[in-house]
């Protein structure tokens, strides 16, 4: 990689930030395409945030990523926030255009973009959501944006009620139920349901033997998509595919909405599968 006078910086805030790898990703993308710019990790405390914030317009940078603990406090700190940004309370991506910093965030849409590019269409399919943190509003939001029923489980049921009537203000009011995170319950919210979406952080290093919802209740037809990618393949993703369901890994929504953030600095089409290739040559010398 030549880094010029002229190269166009892209980055990612977070705290911690060693961990990530969408540097990884990203080079990976911009070396494929063979474009000048370069992407890279930034430290940011949250005391720091405006002041980061304000070194994107000083520095010209062209964009970032923004990362835990960031993607709600950074909103105050933006010129303009997308529709879907505001709802959810989420920026993940940020575009400086003439330096005017514009916030949006590639999540629910990286979500659904690469679990249609896999399974098809999901318009108006039935959805079972384990969780309701910051990932599972995003998906929540992305999935009611084209029509699908949604069902929220939650280990703290205020929660689950209170991503319900967010979605019950902004959507058609009656699609989005609450159900209790046990067995009996799932059991019967699971009837009928298309699509099971694990946005809890159960099964993840090093609990990964932690499955969110019985094995027993998955079966053949049922598309799960399992939002933790460390590990690569959870015990959900390995107990679904075993009992005949199709399952998808947490690492191709962190590849699409990296691909999406990438769309929108550079305008070019993402290398999506080569942006793959790179997170799994990490992960496989991890
Ligand atoms: P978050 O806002 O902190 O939400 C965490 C969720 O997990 C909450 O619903 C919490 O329930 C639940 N939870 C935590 N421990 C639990 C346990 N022992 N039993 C049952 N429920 C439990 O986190 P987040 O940002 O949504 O992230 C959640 C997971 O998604 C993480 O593993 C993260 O790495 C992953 N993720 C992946 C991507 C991707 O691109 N693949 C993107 C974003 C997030 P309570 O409300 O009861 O605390």
């Amino acid at each position: 990689m030549n880094v010029l006078g002229n190269t166009r910086v892209l980055g990612v805030f977070g705290h911690p930030i060693a961990h990530s790898l969408s540097p990884v990703m990203h080079n990976a993308a911009i070396r494929a395409l063979n474009i000048d710019f370069i992407y890279v990790p930034f430290h940011v405390m949250p005391e720091n945030l405006g002041k980061a914030v304000e070194g994107i317009r000083a520095m010209e940078i062209a964009g970032v990523n923004v990362t835990i603990p960031h993607k709600e406090h950074v909103i105050g700190y933006l010129d303009e926030v997308s529709r879907y940004s505001m709802q959810i309370q989420s920026v993940n991506t940020i575009v400086n255009v003439d330096g005017c910093l514009r916030g949006d965030t590639t999540d629910g849409p990286g979500f659904l973009r690469s679990a249609e590019a896999e399974w098809g269409k999901l318009n108006g399919c039935k959805t079972l959501i384990i969780g309701a943190g910051g990932s599972a509003k995003a998906v929540a939001f992305a999935l009611a944006e084209i029509g699908c029923e949604i069902t929220i489980a939650n280990r703290t049921r205020e929660r689950a009620v209170e991503l319900a009537g967010c979605l019950g203000q902004v959507f058609e009011a009656g699609k989005f139920r609450v159900t209790e995170l046990n067995g009996q319950a799932l059991s019967e919210g699971l009837s009928g349901v298309d699509l099971v979406v694990n946005t809890t952080s159960v099964g993840m290093h090093p609990d990964v033997d932690g499955i969110p919802i019985p094995p027993e209740l998955l079966r053949p037809n049922l598309l799960v998509y399992e939002l933790v990618y460390n590990p690569a393949r959870t015990r959900l993703v390995t107990e679904a595919e075993r009992r005949g369901a199709r399952a998808l890994t947490g690492l191709k929504m962190l590849v699409y909405q990296g691909a999406l953030s990438f769309e929108m600095w550079t305008g070019l089409e993402a290398p999506i599968d080569v942006m793959e290739q790179a997170i799994q040559a990490i992960g496989n010398r991890q």
